[in-house]
């Protein structure tokens, strides 16, 4: 393989690593190719809030000399992005929040603590909605990401940072985390990859807690080879974090044979509903189709608790975040409002700290836990998360994947929903009872509408079914062509 006719920001991270084996490129040129690419298209989508230039130089350096001393890493010398939920190390972790401005955490997460040991250069941390928050990147305590495929419309979120850095090439690939959708509704929204991992599955540790039932970390790439790659490193057991399953982690990148004979294919009435968007029925029915002329089996299924997900995930996340964001306290981390009296200025910081969304979800969740209300909601809640995991587990009896939309429409105009925060819970409606019921899915490039925005293909898995979504994904990916398009940038070269 020859890197020498691309550009090197449009490589993935498997191309990438192959030129740096073959001593084609070197990490610090690749880097810096990087950095100019952040340069040049940042100010236009605004994806990253940190960019560690220097750091990321000093570590590409790194990475060359141990290359030149036989060290052959997985990800030597390969720039990544890692949202700003998860703590790096003396590096400011933000969350997207006011409240954390300044932090830099002691320690950083298992998560990235393991592409460190891979050998990965870290570009910087990536914008996000207010603690992970949100649909469109619209909650961040700083600014808006835009997407790059049209810069007036959302990247998705809450991973939106994450997403639209990979699709400008603005990082080879990235961590995100999906406690409702927040990788795969982004991944869909810019045209990318974006996997959310089995509950137990990944590390959390050093990752901001918002719904410990339900969040995840996931990973943001070009292709389903650099997803499989990624998810492969950060994935298994952590002793630091006691929901990680003690599973052997399987070789992903071996789950990506290019065949679906076979394979059984479900195909959840539930999710093609009114009031989606037509071209994006029509794209993701395409694409079954063709799974289908590929030796996989269509087999029509019913997940009939689906319309209950949205009211119970958002009593089971906000209960969990209230009790979670408890400890910004003004004391332990970040900004403090400086009141001499200590119950003043807990309520000042937090007041002052919390941006709208999450004081909302905080009184929310602190309601439905409250003395009274608690079996009326909560408890409910989580009996009804019960029948939608059982939905899930009935279905995979017949079925190997689940095929369905990743969102109901392409990409909304920054600001259309911002003041509805029901519409914007809305646009979640395919993913959350994912989270739900602990399984896995993939969002994947699947088309266009006549807008030019991309539109996502959701597989979901069984728990631990991580191969078989793979594995489909990749095949599917390989008889289309959406993947290798990318956005063009008013005044920047491709
Ligand atoms: N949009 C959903 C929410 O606001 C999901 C967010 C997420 O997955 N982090 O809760």
């Amino acid at each position: 393989m020859t890197v020498a006719t691309q550009p090197l920001h449009q490589l993935t991270v498997h191309q990438a690593r192959a030129a740096l084996r073959a001593g084609e490129i070197s990490a610090v040129e690749l880097t810096q190719a990087l950095l100019d690419r952040i340069r040049a298209v940042d100010p236009q989508i605004k994806a990253y809030l940190t960019v560690t230039a220097e750091q990321a130089l000093e570590q590409a350096a790194l990475a060359d000399r141990r290359r030149q001393e036989g060290d052959d890493a997985p990800l030597l010398g390969i720039p990544l992005a890692i949202k700003d939920v998860l703590a790096t190390r003396e590096i400011e972790t933000t969350c997207g929040s006011k409240i954390l401005q300044g932090f830099k955490p002691p320690y950083s997460a298992t998560t990235v603590a393991r592409l460190q040991a891979a050998g990965m250069v870290l570009l910087g941390k990536t914008n996000t909605d207010e603690f992970a928050m949100g649909s469109s990147t619209e909650n961040s305590g700083y600014f808006t990401t835009h997407n790059p495929w049209d810069l007036s419309r959302v990247p998705g979120g809450s991973s939106g940072g994450s997403a639209a850095a990979v699709s400008a090439g603005a990082a080879l690939a990235a961590l995100g985390t999906d406690t409702g959708g927040s990788v795969r509704q982004p991944a869909a929204h810019c045209s990318v990859v974006g996997i959310k991992p089995s509950y137990g599955r990944v590390s959390r540790y050093g990752l901001a807690s918002y719904g410990s039932s339900l969040d995840q970390v996931g990973v943001l790439a070009k292709d389903v080879a650099d997803a499989a790659l990624l998810l492969g490193i950060i994935a298994g057991r952590d002793p630091l974090d006691s929901t990680t399953l003690d599973t052997p982690v399987p070789d992903y990148g071996a789950a990506l044979t290019g065949n679906v004979r076979g394979l059984r294919v479900g195909l959840p009435a539930e999710y093609f509903i009114d009031g989606m968007q037509p071209e994006v029925e029509a794209a993701v029915r395409a694409a079954v189709a063709q799974l289908e002329a590929m030796g996989a089996q269509i087999v029509p299924i019913h997940l009939p608790n689906t319309d209950k997900a949205l009211p119970v995930y958002y009593l089971v996340a906000t209960a969990e975040a209230s009790a979670n964001l408890s400890r910004y306290d003004g004391v332990r981390f970040g900004y403090s409002a400086g009141d001499d009296s200590m119950f003043e200025n807990i309520r000042r910081t937090r007041g002052e700290g919390f941006g709208p969304e999450v004081k909302r979800r905080i009184m929310l969740g602190a309601y439905a836990l409250s003395a009274g209300y608690y079996d009326a909601y909560y408890l409910k809640a989580q009996q009804v998360r019960t029948l939608i995991k059982q939905d899930f587990e009935q279905a995979f009896q017949q079925v190997d994947v689940i095929a369905c939309p990743a969102t109901p429409t392409t990409a909304f105009h920054i600001g259309e929903k911002a003041d509805n925060p029901i519409e914007m819970y809305l646009s979640d409606i395919f993913t959350i009872s994912v989270n739900l019921s602990g399984m896995c899915g993939i969002s994947l490039p699947c088309g266009f509408d006549d807008a030019g925005l991309p539109i996502g293909l959701q597989l979901i898995g069984p728990h631990l079914g991580e191969e078989s979504i793979l594995r489909a994904a990749h095949a599917y990916e390989q008889s289309s062509t959406w993947h290798s398009r990318r956005p063009t940038l008013t005044g920047v070269a491709d």
